[in-house]
């Protein structure tokens, strides 16, 4: 026997799984509806027309190729914490989202990751290690904070939290009869359940695999309980789609505004270091492949800051050393020019924009079929309700097979349907598939 002999093969990634067997398939009408990543409307993938152009700068002036720093590239850090918090336009979206000024942040920690997922692992790490300890009722010693995963939410995101050897629990999120948030289930959950001082993870947008977010009343509920200090909570903000839920970036990041603007120094609520963000630039700069991301402890002080940055680094340096180059100067060449972010805003409503007409589109034909079924109208509706790259279409893991075997249409067993692989040319025949295995 060799020395690996006893390694099993490990089951392949559910989602990345999905696209390996589709690229496996030869039939000319296939579909492939498990990828995150945006697609145009010829199903190919697109660079957006300001990173293009951000590209061609970058080339033109002939950049060097060094290491960046630990905490990565300063001015990335300062734009990623500045698209969050503030307007992108002047003085537009200030009053109705949150926003902050630019000569008001709060004191924060922010460092450049790889990626979303980087930000996340990063912040698990840290919080591992610092993060104000569980009781535990079963014996005297105390565990690392629990983290609070949504039920049903991102399929990697237990994974992260499991790695980095912190314990997770679901809170109630989504009511899969009313197809609707479970706000009640939620609060009681946040409120009874969650053991004190647990981490908990919020999508600030565009819920991944639902689709459907906290409206403001229900967002305003949920900081009322991080507020109140009952549990002494946290709060982990994923951002990993800011622009993709509304079309408008600044609308999308009223969440995690109203939360930092409540729970940071100075705040309504004064209790500061209660909010983490963890942001993705993958989507809403379509620059997958080249880990942009960022995670903001927002602190106290600037002498918190600067020991939390501190740390995080000494947790980045063994990990990974520092954060790659090239996508963090395309981000900054958008966002440090005003007519380059313009043309950014307009390219992420564009986006958006395709994907609300496919979805109007295939709600429309699966309601003109209807009448060989036995649906109630209802039963398309949260297609369009939903927002963002997603619509959890309610499908059986049954139906999800039948859609495969006979369609050659591909999308995750939880009915999970990539509304960016829907193009004008498919979605008939995807309207189609549908209405025949659920009739
Ligand atoms: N969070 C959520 C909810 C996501 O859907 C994704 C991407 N699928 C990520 C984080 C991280 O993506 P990335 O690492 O590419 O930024």
């Amino acid at each position: 026997a060799s020395i690996w002999s006893h390694v099993p093969p490990a089951p392949e990634d559910a989602i990345l799984g999905l696209t390996l067997a589709y690229e496996a398939d030869s039939h000319p009408l296939k579909v492939n509806l498990g990828v995150g990543a945006y697609r145009d409307d010829d199903g190919a993938p697109v660079v957006l027309p300001s990173v293009r152009e951000a590209e061609r700068r970058l080339l033109q002036s002939r950049l060097g190729m060094e290491y960046l720093p630990v905490a990565g590239d300063a001015r990335f850090r300062y734009n990623a914490l500045r698209m969050a918090l503030c307007s992108l336009d002047d003085d537009s979206a200030r009053e109705a989202y949150g926003t902050f000024h630019e000569s008001q942040l709060p004191p924060a920690a922010t460092v450049q990751t790889l990626s979303g997922t980087g930000a996340l692992r990063l912040a698990a790490e840290f919080l591992r290690r610092f993060a104000p300890r569980t009781d535990s009722a079963a014996s005297t010693s105390t565990s690392p904070s629990v983290v609070c995963l949504p039920q049903p939410t991102w399929s990697n995101h237990p994974s992260v939290f499991r790695d980095a050897g912190l314990p997770t629990m679901s809170y109630r999120y989504y009511d899969g009869q009313r197809r609707t948030v479970d706000i009640d289930g939620m609060l009681h959950d946040l409120v009874y359940r969650a053991p004190p001082h647990s981490v908990v993870l919020l999508h600030a947008c565009a819920h991944n695999p639902t689709g459907t977010d906290l409206n403001r009343q229900q967002w305003q509920r949920v900081l009322e309980v991080f507020a109140e200090r009952r549990r002494d909570l946290l709060a982990l903000f994923d951002m990993a789609y800011q622009g993709f839920a509304t079309g408008d970036a600044d609308r999308d990041a009223a969440a995690v505004r109203s939360f930092v603007r409540a729970l940071s120094a100075g705040g309504e609520h004064g209790c500061a270091g209660r909010v983490l963000l963890a942001q993705s630039f993958s989507k809403n700069f379509g620059v997958y492949g080249h880990r942009v991301g960022a995670l903001t402890l927002f602190t106290e002080d600037d002498a918190a800051a600067a020991a939390v940055e501190s740390q995080l680094k000494l947790i980045a340096r063994p990990m990974y050393s520092n954060p790659p180059l090239h996508g963090a100067r395309l981000v900054n060449t958008v966002l440090e020019d005003a007519a380059l972010t313009q043309q950014w805003r307009q390219d992420v409503r564009q986006m958006a924009d395709r994907i609300r007409q496919m979805r109007a589109q295939l709600r429309q034909l699966l309601e003109a079929s209807l009448p060989t079924q036995n649906h109630h109208p209802s039963t398309w509706s949260p297609i369009t309700d939903q927002v963002g790259m997603f619509c959890y279409s309610g499908l059986q893991p049954e139906q999800v097979d039948r859609l495969r075997r006979e369609f050659h249409v591909y999308l995750t067993r939880d009915g999970r349907i990539s509304m960016a692989g829907v193009t004008r040319a498919n979605v008939a025949y995807l309207a189609h598939a549908l209405a025949t295995v659920t009739d």
